[in-house]
């Protein structure tokens, strides 16, 4: 590229892509090979010693799943990237480089569903230890770091509420007490907020979502920020001290700010193996080409939705950051000014049955558990994602029996308001 800095849009379709070296062929190939010839065995060694990078095994890396990386590098504004087969799969990997059993880490009490499980539930077999915080108040994180703390996560813009957090309030404590901050940024994307630019050093993301956006491959990365010193405390022994996996070699003293996606890498995507395929990298970076545009029109359609709603006589509140008597509103100005997301919540003033015969009553939106689809969704957590929780914590997840939520698409707004308005009308 020409310019130094190139924006945005620019970097959304050429970051990390250039023409195929070997047959001139413009949109980047599905390299789809499980395996990578070596030049001959001194190069295979360097390969494997890590004294060189290049490509050995799609299970650690591919030049689709590269090109993936590179572009979502460069999107955050981090150093390097690590593409994996989900966004759990992402998760899994950044807290197994930075965790040893008996640790624990301080996370938003408000997340999406699937997060709440894996920390709560599925990080037990590690003798991994989550302990929630009130995302809205970050002196609640600072009280629940001790000495086996490694990190707090975030989620830049939480699902299912659509609310903004104070990242670099959060940031400040992860700071005082040398621990990284850890921010999903699946809702909000890049496009909207970028949360290495508020204090953030490592960022996951669902590209099953927004950044693949068409609601037809799974995937996953990291982004290292490149910011954290993982030396200092000496509680990073992954990165720290001498691997043994690659005869004594110290990741952080070796690699520097690129570091911690290394060892995600090579000792967590190498033994855990949850690798993306060269064919799901192809649609992920095919789709962020598109990501400014379509984010703009997520936004732009899903704020016209949410003032209609307010007006509709069958709901009985909205909340969506957009909107200006919002009490998130503030937050959203500062964090996210082109935009609040597509995703957020609103009740009925029918409570349960309301909920499921409003979904039911929809024809272009889609009812199922999913967001950031090109096509609007809908779902009735109480009824659905939800049911096995009783009435009261439905409550306190957000998820009451009179809560809908939507991911606005992006149709045209008058036919997605056309939908919702007939089956409001049938209610
Ligand atoms: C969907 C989602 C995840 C999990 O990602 P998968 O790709 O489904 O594994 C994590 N965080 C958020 C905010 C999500 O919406």
């Amino acid at each position: 590229m020409t310019k130094d800095n190139p924006g945005f849009n620019t970097l959304a379709i050429h970051a990390g892509a250039q023409p195929d070296p070997t047959t001139g062929a413009r949109a980047t190939p599905i390299y789809q090979t499980t395996s990578f010839v070596f030049n001959d065995t001194d190069h295979a060694a360097a390969l494997f010693g890590l004294q060189q990078f290049g490509n050995i095994y799609t299970r650690i890396m591919n030049p689709t799943q590269a090109v993936l990386e590179e572009r979502l590098a460069a999107l955050e504004g981090g150093t390097a990237a690590v593409a994996v087969a989900s966004g759990h799969a992402a998760q899994l990997l950044v807290f197994h480089t930075m965790m040893s059993p008996g640790d624990n880490f301080v996370a938003a009490n408000r997340l999406y569903g699937g997060s709440v499980n894996q920390f709560g539930h599925a990080f037990k077999s590690f003798d991994w230890q989550v302990r929630w915080a009130d995302p809205a108040d970050p002196a609640s994180f600072e009280a629940k770091i001790d000495r086996r703390t490694k990190a707090i996560f975030i989620e830049s813009l939480a699902n299912p509420g659509g609310t903004f957090v104070d990242i670099a309030a959060i940031a400040e404590v992860a700071r005082k007490h040398d621990l990284p901050l850890i921010v999903d940024n699946t809702m909000a994307t890049p496009y909207l907020l970028r949360p290495l630019e508020h204090g953030a050093d490592i960022v996951v993301h669902s590209l099953t979502k927004f950044i693949g956006g068409h609601g037809n491959s799974m995937g996953g990365v990291i982004v290292d920020g490149g910011t954290f010193d993982w030396s200092k405390s000496g509680k990073y022994p992954m990165l720290s001290e001498p691997r043994p996996e690659y005869a004594g070699v110290v990741l952080h003293q070796t690699f520097g700010n690129i570091a911690f996606a290394i060892a995600a890498r090579v000792l967590g995507l190498r033994d855990f193996g949850p690798a993306i395929s060269p064919f799901n990298a192809f649609m992920l970076a095919t789709g962020s080409e598109t990501l400014p545009l379509r984010m703009q029109r997520h936004c732009d359609n899903a704020l016209a939705v949410a003032k209609w709603l307010k007006t509709n006589d069958k709901v009985s509140w909205v909340n969506y950051a957009g909107l200006e008597d919002d009490p998130n509103h503030a937050l959203q100005q500062r964090y996210s000014p082109k935009g609040a997301g597509a995703v957020f919540t609103f009740g009925l003033k029918g409570g349960y049955e309301a909920g499921k015969r409003f979904v039911e009553g929809l024809e272009m939106f889609s009812h199922l558990a999913n967001i950031g689809d090109t096509r609007s969704l809908v779902i009735h957590p109480a009824s659905t994602t939800h049911r096995q929780l009783t009435p009261e914590q439905q409550v306190a997840a957000g998820a009451g029996p009179d809560v809908v939520r939507l991911s606005v698409g992006i149709e045209d707004v008058s036919d997605i308001i056309a939908d919702l308005e007939q089956s409001l009308a049938k209610l």
